[in-house]
């Protein structure tokens, strides 16, 4: 891998403001899913260091909290440029370690900074309040104050964005984070932390720690130090870190899983609808958790649809990330390819007919081939499962009311999508849809300036937008006697 700036490309984790092996000097070599290549190796850490993040977090507290947002903005807003200005690097150790196109991985470049420049402005604007007492000699202040050190783990399909979504709110805030990568994709976030330190955030206020996920995530709930956890990955694992962090009550901000619906009426756009199908389904080959799972077309567009989403798909270019040109890159490794395989089976065993795709790719490893399923239904497990890969299968649906039935028939509830025009019609089915986030007719929504999260199983809290700092707040009520 050249990258223009060798240094950015790390092997150690970082604690403390200081570059460190683990204790035991164990490491662990992380692998390039599109060619099973080693790219290099990082520390295996546990409980040990991740309890000496913590105490460095706490230690390096009360100097960060006491900085005005003003300066706590301006070194947010310094890290926000070193990502850009880095961006080349950062995108090809991503694409390296994950396989995303080096397209895509720029886009994320852009989309993980986006998030510290929003929070670097945001941090001047953590307002208060003061309500009219309740009694003549009283009066009433309610102020926010950083709620303290907390903790962060993230997943592989976002390496940048997933740690800053969370690092930028909780630094703007005046909180102190430590943060574990998914074991997938270190080295993005130990360039973030190179950059971080680069743009003078203090030793402490930001640290990363690679290695024993069990370990490392135990201590982070259980410490007591800790006062708040923020999480994205699957809602099983989701799960289990709530109930470790019972016992010391922590606030908890969970991204879990999805399983979006993406609703096609018959008076949509349907060279939109395809357009945005091909964002929403295929864009990170289907990993992503606001990925499209379920494709509903009403029986009155639904071949036209699912021929043209066909022909889109064809012109898709599967390979790997670094070739110019290629759209889609390999899954994460052999478990995903075979789950995609499993559902794949499964519906076709149930009736389900290949449009376009339908096998791993002739480039064999975890490439896997953009696939069209028709005659889907709600027998098959891609009607209830995150597939998490590059397969669209198409429903058929006549009714309305039917189609939000069977679109809220999941336990999870992040994103939705649709496309239609009749205004009554949008407005009934955007109010109706069970999730945290719904597009219409549009198949892209995350942006750094709204807030993104899920009801039901796919989590608690909100992440971005204004609502999003609120997650790294404590309310604090003064009253006051005069
Ligand atoms: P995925 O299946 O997409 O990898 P996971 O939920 O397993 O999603 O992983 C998301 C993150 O959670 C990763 O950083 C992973 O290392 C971490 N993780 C997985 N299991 C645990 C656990 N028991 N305790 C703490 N962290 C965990």
């Amino acid at each position: 891998m050249l990258l223009n700036d060798p240094s950015l490309l790390r092997q150690q984790c970082y604690i403390n403001g200081q570059w460190c092996d683990a204790n035991s000097k164990e490491t662990v070599a992380i692998t390039n899913p599109a060619t099973g290549a080693v790219i290099a190796c990082v520390p295996v850490m546990g409980q040990a260091e991740t309890q000496a993040a913590i105490a460095a977090a706490e230690a390096a507290l009360p100097a960060w909290r006491a900085l005005t947002a003003k300066e706590r903005g301006a070194k947010l807003r310094r890290w926000f440029e070193l990502l850009n200005e880095n961006s080349d690097d950062l995108a090809l150790l991503m694409t390296s370690e994950q396989g995303k196109p080096l397209t895509e991985a720029k886009g994320e470049v852009t989309y993980a900074a986006s998030f510290i420049e929003w929070f670097a402005e945001e941090a001047k604007r953590i307002y208060g309040d003061t309500i009219p007492g309740h009694q003549g000699d009283k009066r009433i202040m309610v102020i926010k104050q950083p709620v303290g050190v907390t903790a962060a783990i993230t997943p592989w399909n976002f390496p940048a964005a997933m740690i800053t979504r969370k690092a930028a709110p909780a630094l703007a805030a005046g909180c102190t984070m430590v943060v574990k990568p998914a074991p997938q994709t270190p080295f993005t976030a130990l360039a973030l932390a190179v950059l971080a330190e680069r743009a003078g955030i203090p030793a402490g206020v930001f640290s990363v720690i690679t290695g024993d996920a069990i370990a490392i995530g135990n201590e982070m709930c259980t410490n007591p130090i800790v006062r708040k956890l923020s999480f994205t990955g699957s809602t099983n694992v989701g799960i289990k870190l709530m109930a470790q962090c019972a016992p010391t009550l922590k606030k908890l901000s969970l991204e879990l899983g999805g399983n979006a619906p993406f609703i096609v009426f018959d008076d949509a756009n349907i060279d939109a609808a395809v357009e945005g199908a091909m964002i929403a389904k295929y864009r990170n080959a289907g990993q992503t958790c606001v990925c499209a799972n379920r494709i509903y077309v009403q029986a009155g567009v639904y071949d036209e649809f699912a021929e043209k989403l066909s022909m889109a798909v064809a012109k898709l270019k599967v390979g790997e990330g670094i070739i110019a040109g290629v759209t889609t890159g390999p899954l994460i490794n052999a478990a995903a390819v075979e789950k995609v395989q499993s559902h794949l089976e499964d519906a076709i065993k149930k009736g389900a007919t290949v449009l376009a795709g339908g096998k791993v790719h002739e480039l064999g490893g975890n490439f896997f081939e953009p696939t069209v399923l028709t005659n889907a239904d709600k027998s098959m497990r891609v009607a209830r499962e995150e597939t998490f890969g590059p397969l669209a299968p198409l429903f058929k649906f006549n009714d309305v009311d039917d189609v939000i039935k069977q679109a809220n028939d999941t336990e999870f509830g992040l994103a939705a999508y649709f496309y239609g025009r009749d205004i009554s019609l949008v407005w009934k089915v955007a109010e109706s849809l069970e999730y945290g986030m719904v597009g219409v007719n549009t198949g892209l929504i995350s942006t750094e300036v709204a807030p993104f999260g899920g009801m039901k199983s796919s989590g608690l809290g909100r992440e971005g937008s204004k609502y999003g700092i609120e997650e790294y707040l404590e309310i604090k009520y003064i009253c006051m006697s005069v």
